[in-house]
């Protein structure tokens, strides 16, 4: 661990000053992250600025009819919100399908959405690794990598994010609030999180200088017929191999919209809004699922280790939606192993 200085940050102006005056200072919301990779050695931040105390704790109802969350409400308050649940319940359901309660006790809802990837790689500093070192190489590619990319990789980087939030985020079609020395802006959730590219240090489009101060939610939140089917190699406690959030608005047995989204196998909450359009107006069966769902994965691409995500992304897809339209969502089995 590194020597640091700490300062907190009185409101929100203040945050952005504090961030905008030192290239290498650092907000620090639960820690639960950031800590972790400055105990490894891969972050290095010169100042902590601590924004616990900042009144963004509240959901709020927006004049549009949809929610306004704020950037330090911890996990587990967002998961159990009585909006939540009763409106985006597939929200719920992902938060609660990640972590452990301690953890998601501590976790931020801003911190969520810039958690780092669980690539071994890039947490062991002796390998080389482009996300963590730009220039010196993907340990990854030739390396052990069956839980990396199948989508959107780059010959610089295939790792994963590793958020469940995000990706019933992606599935709602959120809004993210940040403000910095520019002023306020909104970025779209699916613009929010990067493709490595060529530049896989960078996870996202928030700059360097900005804080994130809440999440909006539009009106619609699936409420009826949703889904967060997380598959993993232990039942809890463990990040996701493939996890789909889905939502649909059914009218008897016909989609009148489809909205889903991947975890777990791209850089980036993975949407592909041709698949979704395809569901929407035809009846919910099988067919019709595996014809969204291999539109899904047409761009999928494996390594040597985990050629079977394809496989795994596909039929995750296909279930995820048949529970959706059938109303009997998997978040109520997330519930019980949280
Ligand atoms: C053992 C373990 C298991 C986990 N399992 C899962 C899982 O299964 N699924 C899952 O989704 N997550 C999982 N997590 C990750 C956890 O959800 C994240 O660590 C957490 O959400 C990060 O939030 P935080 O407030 O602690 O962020 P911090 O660690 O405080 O910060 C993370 C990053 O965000 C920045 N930051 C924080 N808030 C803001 C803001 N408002 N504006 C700008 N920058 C900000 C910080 O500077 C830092 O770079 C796990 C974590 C651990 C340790
Ligand atoms: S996949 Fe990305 S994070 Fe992992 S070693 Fe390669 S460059 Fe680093």
């Amino acid at each position: 661990m590194i020597n640091f200085q700490y300062a907190r940050a009185n409101d929100v102006a203040d945050a952005v000053r504090l961030i905008a005056a030192e290239p290498s200072a650092k907000f620090i919301a639960g820690g639960t992250n950031l800590i972790d990779l400055m105990k490894e050695d891969v972050e290095r931040p010169t100042r902590l600025i601590d924004i616990t105390r900042l009144p963004l704790k509240t959901v709020e109802e927006t004049a549009s009819g949809g929610l306004r969350i704020g950037a330090l409400v911890p996990n587990s308050d967002l998961a159990y919100h009585p909006l939540i649940e009763l409106r985006y319940p597939v929200l719920s359901s992902a938060i609660l399908a990640g972590a452990s309660q301690q953890l998601r006790n501590m976790a931020s809802t801003g911190g969520n959405l810039l958690q780092r990837t669980r690539c071994a790689y890039f947490y062991d500093t002796v390998t080389p690794c482009n996300k963590r070192q730009p220039g010196s190489g993907c340990s990854a590619i030739d390396g052990i990598n069956r839980g990396h990319a199948i989508l959107g990789t780059s010959e610089a980087c295939i790792a994963t994010h590793p958020s469940d939030m995000c990706v019933a985020l992606a599935a709602l079609e959120a809004s993210v609030h940040v403000t910095g020395p520019a002023g306020d802006r909104i970025i779209a959730i699916g613009d929010f999180h990067r493709l490595p590219g060529d530049t896989p240090q960078r996870d996202t489009n928030l700059g360097r200088d900005e804080i994130i101060t809440a999440i909006e939610l539009p009106a619609k939140g699936f409420a009826k017929n949703y889904s967060y089917l997380k598959i993993r190699d232990r039942l809890s406690y463990a990040f996701a191999l493939v996890s789909v959030a889905v939502g649909l608005e059914m009218d008897g047995d016909t989609i009148r919209q489809a909205r889903f989204a991947l975890g777990g196998v791209a850089h980036k909450p993975w949407r592909k809004l041709e698949a979704e359009a395809t569901l929407n107006g035809q009846t919910a069966s099988a067919d019709s699922f595996n014809r969204a769902a291999d539109l899904l994965l047409r761009n999928a691409k494996g390594f040597a280790h985990n050629t079977f995500k394809i496989e795994l992304a596909r039929r995750a897809t296909v279930r995820a939606l048949t529970q959706a339209a059938r109303g009997t969502p998997q978040s109520q089995s997330n519930k019980k192993i949280a």
